[in-house]
């Protein structure tokens, strides 16, 4: 009997030791691209709000502080992504995925915050245009910043996208389109500056206008991110597919007449499903492990290596 618990324990633990082993070779991958980007981050952000606050362009400022932004997501990833990786212990049982999930809500947070202040600004100085207070006009060199920065960012989505189809991984390729969207972003900018700065004080108010667009594009990304990791702190279930597809792989395994529940949530990298399984109640003990076994073997075969699958065995009914 102590012999079978033993093999059933080895099989709950499989899935983890396969993921942890393509989880080390990754992080080091990941983490060579994210350091890069950071510092990358860390400049645009300093010559940014540096130009932009004593170049008169709110835009700039504005656009300096999604830097800030990108340079503290770069940063939490530095420190969490290995964190994240490390298998289960005795202190944390289901392993370190959340650390990863809790930053992401933190970071989100202070996000929403910067977005509203930055937004509330640029509304200000439109107020303020409306009113006929005379903008600033922002300085030549507004200009040329941002233009190296979608220079650099354009060159970062190349380096993300050919990086992280090489490591295999899709947080990397995700964030080389994050790059290039934040290219885009600072086009919003280089209109608001260009224009002010070639046709005069009539286009000046291009320049609160963009601002209060990057605030929008900035609100929009923390939202999007936010929402999925609150709903991983609070266990809300997988997508209704991932839960009918486990059900499909468990009703398929030899001996279980027919699946009871499945309760499932997202753990960091892993989905966790618990399945309750009914069986003959004239099947042995033996013969009952088995088929729990079988059923989570199902699951691993079905979702890959980032599964923590939970059987439990029901007696059917008669
Ligand atoms: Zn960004």
């Amino acid at each position: 009997m102590i012999k079978k618990s033993d093999k059933i324990h080895h099989a709950h633990c499989h899935g983890v030791a396969v993921a942890d082993v393509m989880g080390h070779t990754n992080a080091r991958k990941i983490r060579r691209a994210v350091g890069i980007g950071c510092i990358v981050n860390a400049v645009l952000m300093v010559l940014k709000m540096v130009t932009g606050h004593y170049g008169h362009s709110d835009a700039l400022v504005a656009d300096g502080f999604h830097s800030l932004n990108d340079f503290a997501a770069d940063l939490i990833m530095l420190m969490f992504v290995g964190i994240s990786f490390r298998g289960p212990d005795s202190r944390y049982s289901y392993g370190y995925g959340k650390f990863e999930t809790f930053s992401t809500f933190l970071m989100s947070s202070f996000l929403i915050i910067v977005s509203l202040i930055i937004g509330y600004e640029g509304i200000e100085s439109l107020v303020g245009y409306s009113r006929g207070m005379e903008l600033e006009q922002p300085d030549i060199w507004t200009v040329i910043v941002v233009l190296f920065a979608m220079a650099a960012k354009e060159g970062l989505y190349h380096f993300y996208s050919s990086a992280g189809k090489k490591a295999g991984s899709k947080a990397l390729v995700a964030n080389a389109w994050h790059h290039r969207s934040d290219a885009l972003a600072s086009l919003a900018t280089l209109i608001g500056v260009s224009f002010s700065q070639l046709f005069g004080p009539a286009f000046r108010v291009l320049d609160p206008v963009a601002s209060i667009l990057i605030a929008v594009f900035i609100l929009v990304a923390a939202c999007r991110m936010i929402a999925p990791a609150f709903g991983e702190l609070m266990e809300c279930s997988l997508p209704e597919s991932d839960s009918r597809k486990a059900r499909e792989c468990v009703e398929n395994t030899a001996g279980v007449d027919s699946v009871a529940h499945v309760r499932s949530r997202r753990n960091g990298h892993y989905k966790v499903f618990d399945v309750g399984v009914c069986v003959s109640p004239d099947v042995s003990v033996k013969r009952a492990a088995e088929i729990a076994l079988a059923a989570e073997k199902s699951l691993n075969d079905e979702f890959g290596p980032y599964v923590l699958p939970s059987v439990s065995i029901i007696p059917a009914e008669e």
